[in-house]
């Protein structure tokens, strides 16, 4: 009897598993609690994939083999609860479709920097020749790749959710960038709990993978530690390394040191800006060596770079003032590498949906660096009590647009004014993509 399997989520990473399944010769059924966009229904009939939208009717889905679940569906939903009571397998996509390939995979989680750490490694192998596919949080499917393409290697962006519920994936290189709180909401606000899910990155690696991770993390290098995975471990950062091989940069130099090698790669002209990025750097350029692409071809590919839009985005200079998108920062962790990178007294757009912020660690670099905080947000209390005492000027709106012409008031020449909001959107946008973009279409008309 044909396998039967149940895709729940018609999204980017259902599309893909449905597809996979079916090339893999399954009897395959999707169900989505939301309506199904008509292009995706019209992919599905094209392939004689069975389908429901706006509703779970259990009894369609009666003896499956497995459940394929997307990332978007909170463990507490019933349909989930309806599965596990019958002992029913529920996979990530991740998961499902590294069953599908042999090639190798690089898995890259951390709670910032990893889309910009991605995209990275990938133009660093794929620069260096190598048939490499890029998949996961990026937005694109992998199990739709394994279906469709033919690569030897896959750049993974994984995010705490895609990992959940990881039983056996196990990548050949794994890369934690960082781990700070967010998405706690996920989590019962359990850290622990969200820790835990990005290490299950390499819970099934052995001593044939490779673990890279940021040791300037306390945090993450706690848990690798305690972890003690049958892995081999690769630090990266700026801090001193205990162990004999890791990455550094010091010097303009990104220094990769195994115990019988030592390359050194300039940065000078890479072309991202801040000490987060040169993290990121540290980690692509590692695993670009792992893959043995010489130093010339990482350094050369550094200075091709371009970094994903509303990470850091410069939008325009008018009258001499800077206009940076920062959008992406929606934790307390990315805007405080975005406040350590600006270089001229900063005007600075902050503020959204606040998922259990503490924006202390911000006081000294506000203090050293911004001249005006403009709150943009729906309720703006904590940052005004936690910031009023050591910023003069606040000012609070609900409006992009009136926030950017507030901004171009106040800033003087040489100024920045810098949207990174640590907070997420939904307040006031659909998401962070969409308050980027009204923020750069607001100083576009300025
Ligand atoms: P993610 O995919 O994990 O959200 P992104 O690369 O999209 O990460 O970056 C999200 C935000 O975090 C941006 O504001 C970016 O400038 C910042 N950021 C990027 N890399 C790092 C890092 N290594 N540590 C902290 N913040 C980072």
């Amino acid at each position: 009897m044909k396998e039967r399997g149940i895709v729940l989520g018609a999204g980017i990473s259902g599309i893909g598993a449905a597809l996979l399944a079916k090339k893999q010769g399954m009897d395959v059924f999707v169900s989505d609690a939301a309506p199904i966009a008509d292009t995706t229904k019209q992919l599905f009939n094209d392939h004689q994939i069975d389908w429901e939208e706006a509703c779970h009717s259990v009894e369609k889905m009666q003896n499956a083999n497995w459940v394929v679940k997307s990332p978007g569906i909170p463990e507490s939903a019933q349909i989930l609860k309806t599965f596990r009571d019958q002992d029913c397998p529920i996979l990530s996509e991740i998961e499902f479709a590294s069953k599908f390939t042999d090639a190798l995979l690089i898995g890259i989680t951390g709670s910032n920097g990893k889309t910009t750490t991605a995209m990275l490694t990938y133009h660093l192998l794929k620069n260096a020749g190598l048939n490499v596919g890029l998949a996961g949080n990026v937005g694109h499917s992998f199990a739709q790749q394994v279906a469709q393409e033919q690569y030897d290697i896959y750049v993974l962006e994984l995010s705490s959710f895609q990992l959940d519920d990881i039983h056996g994936f196990q990548p050949h290189i794994a890369v934690i960038t960082n781990i700070t709180p967010d998405h706690l909401d996920r989590y019962n606000y359990d850290f622990n709990a969200y820790i835990q899910a990005k290490l299950n990155i390499t819970k099934n690696q052995t001593t044939k993978n490779v673990l890279l991770f940021n040791a300037d993390d306390p945090v993450l290098k706690g848990a690798v530690l305690e972890q003690k995975p049958q892995v081999k471990t690769h630090p990266f950062g700026f801090e001193n390394m205990e162990q004999s091989n890791y990455t550094t940069h010091h010097d303009d130099a990104i220094h990769i040191v195994n115990e019988n090698d030592h390359k050194m790669i300039a940065t000078q002209s890479f072309t991202l800006y801040g000490r987060h990025n040169l993290l990121n750097a540290m980690a692509a350029a590692t695993v670009a060596d792992l893959f043995k692409v010489s130093k010339e071809s990482i350094r050369e590919s550094l200075t091709t770079f371009k970094g994903a839009p509303h990470r850091l985005e410069p939008v325009l200079t008018i009258q001499n003032v800077n206009y940076i998108n920062d959008s992406k920062a929606t934790n307390v962790n990315a805007t405080y590498y975005a406040l350590e990178c600006m270089d001229a007294p900063t005007v600075w757009i902050v503020g959204g949906v606040d998922k259990g912020n503490n924006y202390n660690d911000l006081l000294p670099l506000v203090h050293e660096k911004v001249k005006a905080i403009i709150c943009l947000g729906v309720d703006n209390k904590k940052l005004m009590e936690t910031f009023q005492p050591i910023v003069e000027v606040m000012v609070e709106t609900t409006s992009i647009r009136e926030a950017v012409k507030i901004a171009r008031k106040i800033a003087t020449r040489k100024d920045n004014v810098l949207l990174s909001p640590a907070c997420a959107s939904f307040d006031l946008f659909k998401n962070y993509e969409d308050r980027g973009n009204q923020f750069k279409e607001a100083v576009r008309n300025l």
